[in-house]
Order: structure tokens, then sequence, then C-alpha cells
């Protein structure tokens, strides 16, 4: 019977694979992905995250009664995990090497369930350990952008979309979801943005009470630029500094008008990048943002019961590489 049944396995494994594969040659792999079902930007939410009621049937973790947003070390990558209440959202995935220790991580902490899953754009550093959480954890939505990628990474990515049978979001600026009795608001990328490269990035504006954070992905300059245009950026308490604190991101003129208090820079101990760069450091100090890095404070725990911020830092194993 065991062999009947992996048999069995084997051939709905190969049938996936053979489904993505006719897919992705008639029409790129980023069809898989349906597109966010309203053309017009509204403060409706596109998905609500509801308690304890999970399709899977799988439990929730333990509810806390805070907000809690970890970027978790990582090395050269970025993954972010946010928790209120009953509730789960992994933004980014860090790096292939970094899978089995973020899937460990994630199971140690408790988490039974994400309710979001977000990967902000298809480069390795951020969705690289996604389809093993797919694999590993109930997730209730995915939320990719526009973009697609002819890389092994990223149809790893799409098959295990498709194998656990993920409902699947591209979310437009101006979407909403809630998570538990935060807010999550999609400010990136525009309709117009090239569906490629970091631009591609999604970036999202997360509200708990009177506290915001705001989470870039590696978004440039051009994507800045292109949010202050349309009055979609408000002052934030907490930045997730854009593309490891590379100079394609944070010009002063968004750093103006987001005026974090604390700003995060997810980067690894000696990258081939020189990041984060010193002329993001100067611009994160003129506008005395207090700034913590993943490379020197390991992961970076900020906790909100909507009023006040609290930081702390936590010593992981995740980084497989260091990269
Ligand atoms: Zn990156």
């Amino acid at each position: 019977m065991a062999r009947a049944s992996s048999l069995k396995t084997l051939l709905l494994t190969l049938a996936v694979v053979a489904a993505l594969l006719a897919v992705s040659a008639a029409a790129g792999l980023a069809t898989l992905i349906a597109p966010a079902p309203s053309p017009t930007p509204t403060p409706a939410s596109v998905a609500t995250a509801t308690p304890g009621a999970d399709a899977t049937g799988a439990p929730s973790q333990a509810p806390i009664d805070r907000l809690e947003v970890r970027f978790l070390d990582v090395g050269q990558a970025d993954a972010i995990l946010v928790r209120i209440g009953d509730h789960a959202m992994l933004i980014d995935g860090g790096n292939n090497d970094d899978a089995r220790g973020l899937v460990a991580y994630l199971q140690e902490r408790g988490i039974a369930r994400l309710d979001a899953v977000v990967g902000t754009h298809p480069h390795e550093d951020h969705i690289g350990g996604l389809d093993a959480v797919l694999a590993a954890i109930p997730v209730g939505r995915i939320y990719l952008p526009r973009a697609s990628a002819n890389t092994v990474t990223y149809e790893d990515l799409l098959l295990a979309i498709a194998t656990k049978g993920i409902p699947a979001t591209n979310p437009r600026p101006g979407d909403s979801f809630a998570l538990g009795d935060a807010r999550v608001t999609v400010l990136a990328p525009s309709a117009t943005a090239v569906p490629e490269g970091n631009d591609a990035s999604l970036v999202l504006r997360l509200d708990y009470g009177a506290r915001s954070f705001l989470f870039t992905g590696d978004a440039e300059a051009a994507t800045e630029a292109e949010m202050r245009t349309a009055g979609l950026l408000r002052e934030a308490d907490v930045l997730k500094v854009a593309h490891h604190g590379s100079t394609s991101s944070s010009t002063p003129e968004f750093l103006a008008a987001v005026a974090p208090r604390l700003a995060v820079i997810s980067v690894g101990e000696g990258n081939d990048y020189g990041h984060p760069a010193q002329r993001t450091l100067d611009a994160l100090a003129a506008v005395e943002a207090t700034v913590y890095r993943t490379d020197r404070d390991g992961t970076v725990l900020v906790t909100t019961d909507g009023t006040d911020l609290a930081t702390s830092f936590e010593t992981t194993a995740i980084d497989g590489s260091g990269r």
C-alpha cells in the first residue's frame, strides 16, 4: 500500500510539474498568479484574515497581546516575521540556503499557520526560502508583485504555490488587508512599474494603533519618487531600509517624507556589495533615525502595543551561508 501511495504522490507531482511547464511555456510563469480582482485601487480589503478559520484545519499559534515585528538575521537577504494576536505574516524568506533554518525557526516559535506570506520580488535573497516555508507551514494567501523571473528559485516557489493550492494575489497600490487588529496597505509597485528588477518590489505599510511600519523590499529611487508623487507616503515610525542600504534607494526626499524614528537594515556581514552604503547611513542620520543592522545586532525585534515602541535583539541560527 505504501508503494501505491508513493506512486500516486509521484504521479500527482509529475502532473503538477507538467501543468506548470505547459502554462509557463504558453504564456510565462507569471500567468499562474491571478491578477488583483479590481483595477481600481480602493480602501476595501482584498483579503481578510479570519482567526482560527483555516481551510486546512491547522491550528493557529498561541495569541500574543502586542504587535511583534522581527527583522530576522538571514545574512545578505530579507525575512521579516510579523505577529499579532494569533495571526502571523512572513515578508520574504531569505536565501535558498536559509530555508532549513527559517522553517526550523518558525516551527520552534510555534508558528502553526501564516495568514499571509509576501514575496516582495522574485530575487533569490527574498524568495529563496519561501518554497520550503510553504511546504512546511499552512499559508492563507501569498502576495507577489506582477513580476516574473526565469530562475529555478522562482519556479520552485510557483511549484510550491501550485502544489499546496495556496491562493495568490498580485496586489495594487491602495489594496489592503487585515492582520488581526493591524492593517496592511500596499503602496507599490504601481501598474506602470517595469515588472522586473528591484523596482518590482511590493512595498507595504503596516498600521497598528498609532504606530506604523514601512516594508520596502528592494524598491529603488524610481519607486520612492512614484509613491511620493502619488501621495502614498506618510510618516512611519519604523522603516525597513530598502535594498540592504544600497545607494540605489533611500533618497533624502523619501526619507524626509517617511521620517522614521527607527530604521532597520537587513544585511550580511562582509557582503560583496558594500551594503550598507555610507551615503545611506548618512542620509538616515540626517533624519535622526536610530539605525539597527542585522549584521551587527542580529535579529531585530520591534514590539508595540499601538502606542509605545520597544526594541530588543535576538541571536538566531537562520543564516545558512552568511552571504
Ligand atoms: Zn535584496
